[in-house]
């Protein structure tokens, strides 16, 4: 089962993609958390790619086309997996479809978590305020002048890149403001019944 999250930032991809994961035994890949953990421990990438991610801009395709290709070669993604926060251009998702070709595979769904744009910041603040709470850092990214960057390149390539799975018949549409466990189970229904044979549903 092989799956891409589409949505703007803040419409709870890593939620949801979590939550997947677990369901269908998959690994989650998430751009973001890679690129964070790339940060926080300076590799190259991290170096190459700080100055982007802090400011809201999206890191070169080159540069995350590679980190994902790597990624995906791992032998826990072979069978399948969610990822959150890539493709984000039709360049990316061309990428995609070109490396799983390789291997006779293609992406299964992009589900595009709908979110309206005057939610998001309400949302980032949510998550910045539940991360201190916790006592965890708030990301870097998670202020108002970043959030407005992120938007932006969002709404850059989001009609683009929609279109691109709606052309191959693969988009679902999914409500996202609808409560979280609506939201999975949105989802999970939708793979239930186009892939009733995909575990744990058979
Ligand atoms: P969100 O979707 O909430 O903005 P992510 O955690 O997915 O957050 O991404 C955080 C940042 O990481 C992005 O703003 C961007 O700088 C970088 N990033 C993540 N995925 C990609 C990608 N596919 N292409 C380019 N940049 C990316």
């Amino acid at each position: 089962m092989r799956i891409v999250l589409l949505g703007p930032p803040g419409a709870g991809k890593g939620t949801q993609s979590s939550r997947l994961a677990q369901v269908l035994r998959v690994p989650h890949l998430s751009t973001g958390d890679i690129l964070r953990a790339a940060i926080r421990e300076a590799t190259p990438l991290g170096l190459k790619a700080k100055a982007a991610v802090d400011s809201g801009a999206l890191v070169e395709d080159e540069i995350i086309n590679g980190c994902v290709g790597e990624r995906l070669a791992k032998r826990d993604a072979e069978g399948g997996f969610i990822l959150d926060g890539f493709p984000r251009t039709v360049d990316q998702a061309t990428m995609l479809d070109t490396y799983l070709r390789h291997t006779g595979d293609e992406v299964d769904v992009a589900f595009e978590l709908v979110v309206g744009l005057d939610h998001l910041q309400q949302r980032v603040v949510k998550r910045a305020r539940e991360a201190m709470a916790g006592g965890e850092a708030v990301r870097s990214d998670d202020n108002e002048i970043a959030l407005q960057k992120r938007v932006v390149a969002y709404l850059q390539h989001a009609a683009s890149l929609s279109d691109f799975y709606r052309q191959q018949g693969k988009l679902v549409q999914v409500d996202g403001l609808a409560e979280i466990n609506a939201v999975t189970s949105s989802l999970t229904d939708h793979i239930a019944s186009t892939m009733p044979r995909h575990p744990p549903f058979a």
